[in-house]
């Protein structure tokens, strides 16, 4: 490249500012194109329902370190990812494509193993693999996998669409998969300092299990159907709560207020954030992968969800005052920072 030529570093825009840059310089010339860039999913006209499309990448030592994730759950993990951001539009998996570029270090056996995940996730979330494409790596393993399912045109969830008033839902307990990660790190400088050492990793299961297998709560979605529950919005909690909050605020122009009293936590995932030296709401915040779903429901359906075991009301969108931001349980008011995973930060 020539020195006259200015050099923006992608870390100036972060992955989101990137995101919109390529979405800005995006034209769109198909009407079946229902929606592109800038949701969980893709959402394309088929007949009288609505196809949703979906991919995520996973790169080793980006996404996973193979010394402490087993191949077999990182086939599992890389469906779940992309079975969430279907559940996210509310809609039901159909179909899977796995590409996988994948250097000579791995042996046939290791890409068994992998797919064994992969396929045990396809029986899970009833999907079916229908194909993908395989490339040599010069260096690590890639995998890019898309999923595509249908919802009725009418069911369809985005990220836009909450009103002043709904209720901000979190579904099952948030931070847990973090601390997983926490605990994978230390246990792997443990044994790099020692190999005799065995990991200690018992009183973790529950944590290090939210880490390594994470499952799409396809569960809560086929609830909400039953329920007669529409979210209002929805997004599916990969980044972190306060990032994917804040995703909720942009697109429906609303304040968000959450509540700390209110905010799902797994005893074993405080207890261990506070062994870390952690804040366990720092965690809940901004610890990313737990694969939860975060969606707003209007005032009318909330009888409807209140006594649900595993949906946990956390607040409101605010149509008055814009701000995000939690209140602490001595009622202070705490405005939040979106703080996803940066993968460009230097
Ligand atoms: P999620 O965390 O739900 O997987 P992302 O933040 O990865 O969502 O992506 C947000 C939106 O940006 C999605 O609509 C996705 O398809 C789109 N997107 C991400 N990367 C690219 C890219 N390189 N080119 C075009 N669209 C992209
Ligand atoms: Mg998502």
């Amino acid at each position: 490249m020539k020195n006259t030529e200015k050099r923006t570093e992608l870390g100036e825009l972060g992955e989101f500012g990137l995101i919109d840059r390529i979405k800005k310089r995006t034209r769109q010339q198909n009407k079946s194109s229902v929606l592109g860039i800038g949701d969980d999913a893709a959402i394309i006209e088929a007949g009288d329902e609505y196809k949703v499309v979906s991919s995520d990448l996973l790169a080793e030592g980006i996404h996973f370190d193979l010394s402490y994730f087993p191949l077999k759950h990182l086939g599992y993990k890389s469906v779940s990812v992309n079975v969430s951001d279907i559940a996210a539009m509310n809609a039901k998996p159909e179909q899977i494509l796995v590409n996988l570029a994948v250097s000579n270090r791995f042996s046939v056996e290791a890409i068994d193993e992998f797919y064994e995940g992969v396929n045990m996730a396809c029986e899970d979330y009833k999907v079916d693999l229908v194909g993908g494409d395989t490339s040599s790596s010069s260096a690590g393993l890639f995998i890019s996998v898309t999923a595509i399912g249908s919802v009725a045109i009418d069911k369809v969830v985005k990220r836009r669409g909450a009103a002043g008033g709904d209720i901000i839902c979190a579904t099952g307990d948030l931070g847990g998969a973090y601390i997983g990660l926490q605990v994978l790190a230390r246990e792997k400088q443990v044994y790099m300092a020692d190999p005799n050492m065995q990991p200690q990793l018992e009183k973790y299961k529950y944590m290090v299990g939210r880490q390594l297998k994470p499952v799409a709560r396809m569960d809560i979605i086929h609830e909400l159907d039953e329920l007669g529950v529409v979210p209002t919005s929805m997004i599916d909690i990969s980044d972190g709560l306060a990032s994917e909050l804040f995703h909720l605020h942009k697109h429906s122009g609303l304040g968000v207020k959450i509540f700390e009293d209110k905010l799902p936590i797994d005893n074993q995932t405080y207890e261990a954030a506070v062994e870390f030296n952690l804040d366990p709401i720092t965690c809940v915040l901004n610890g990313g992968e737990d694969y939860e779903l975060l969606f707003t429901i209007s005032q009318d359906d909330h009888d409807k969800l209140e006594k649900h075991p595993d949906i946990h009301f956390i607040g409101f969108m605010d149509a008055k005052d814009k701000d995000v931001g939690l209140v602490t349980k001595n009622e202070n008011w705490v405005p939040l920072k979106a703080q996803g995973w940066q993968h460009f930060e230097s």
